[in-house]
C-alpha cells in the first residue's frame, strides 16, 4: 500500500522557477500526500498546483500548509517539524550560487535532515530519484533512526 507522506518543500529564489517545474511535473504524485512549504514556495506550488490542476478540482484536492517565509523563521520552523519527526521528506532547492541573509538557518535545516536521516533532494535530479522512489512508497519503510541515548544521558561536570 502507497504511504501518505509529509513532504516538505523549500526553494530559495533563484531556485523557485526549478522547483516549479518540478511539481508541475510531478503533480500527481504530490496530491497524495501532505505538503510543508515555507512562505513564499508555498505560494507558487500552490499557483502550479492549481494550474496543473485546472479546472475540474472535484476529484483532486490537495494538502498544503505553508510556514513563514525562510528568512523570517521558516526554516526554523521546517527545522523544528524534523525534530519532531513530523517530516518524512524535504526536498529543499538551495541556491548554490548567491549569499543567503539566512544562511545560518539554512545549515541548521540540513543539519538536522541530516541527523533526523531525513531523506534529502537538494536538487531536481535527486527530487526526481526520491519521488519514483518504490521504497519511499512503501508502509513498511522507516528510515533509520540513531539512538542518542548515550549522548542524551552522558555526564556533564
Ligand atoms: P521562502 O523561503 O519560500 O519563503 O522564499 C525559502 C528559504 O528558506 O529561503
Amino acid at each position: 500500500m502507497e504511504k501518505r507522506l509529509t513532504v516538505a518543500l523549500v526553494a530559495h529564489d533563484a531556485m523557485k522557477h526549478d522547483l516549479a517545474e518540478w511539481v508541475a511535473w510531478n503533480w500527481e504524485k504530490l496530491l497524495s500526500h501532505r505538503l510543508i512549504c515555507t512562505g513564499t514556495t508555498g505560494r507558487i506550488v500552490a499557483e502550479t498546483l492549481m494550474e496543473r490542476r485546472g479546472k475540474d478540482a472535484s476529484n483532486t484536492r490537495f494538502d498544503i500548509t505553508m510556514l513563514k517565509s525562510g528568512p523570517l523563521g521558516g526554516d526554523q520552523q521546517l527545522g523544528a517539524m524534523i525534530a519532531n519527526n513530523e517530516i518524512d521528506v524535504l526536498v529543499f532547492f538551495w541556491d548554490p550560487m548567491s549569499a543567503q541573509p539566512h544562511d545560518v538557518d539554512v545549515k541548521a535545516l540540513l543539519r538536522l535532515a541530516t541527523l533526523y536521516n531525513v531523506p534529502t533532494a537538494i536538487n531536481r535530479s535527486s527530487a526526481d530519484f526520491i519521488i519514483s522512489s518504490s521504497l519511499i512508497a512503501q508502509e513498511e519503510y522507516k528510515p533509520v533512526l540513531k539512538d542518542y541515548t548515550s549522548y542524551i544521558q552522558r555526564t556533564v561536570k
